[in-house]
């Protein structure tokens, strides 16, 4: 008989976090209300070190809401609906 694993049921870390540009920034751009602008969190994300892992993230987790790897979420399901009809749904972010 095994052991429980309590690392089967824990998501890893999201190590990518630590090094995120809008945790240095006041003020949460990343989540405007309906008809706000999404330029100011953007602008954040452009020059962000970890865009990518953050894209990837609300890719993987379904995010609904806010600006996540530089794209709002009108984008990221305009990206998810253009790569399925290129038959690639395994590298979403890749390109
Ligand atoms: S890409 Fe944008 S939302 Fe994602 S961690 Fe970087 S600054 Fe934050």
């Amino acid at each position: 008989m095994t052991g429980f694993d309590p690392s089967s049921i824990i998501p890893p870390a999201q190590d990518w976090a630590a090094d995120a540009a809008c945790a240095e920034v006041g003020g949460d751009f990343w989540h405007p209300d309906r008809g706000e602008p999404t330029a100011p969190g953007k602008r954040i994300c452009a020059r962000c070190p970890v865009r990518v892992e953050c894209l990837q993230h609300a890719l993987d987790n379904d995010e609904q809401h806010g600006t996540w790897g530089g794209m709002s979420e009108g984008e990221r399901r305009l990206l998810i609906r253009r790569r399925r009809a290129e038959g690639d749904s395994a590298a979403v972010v890749a390109a």
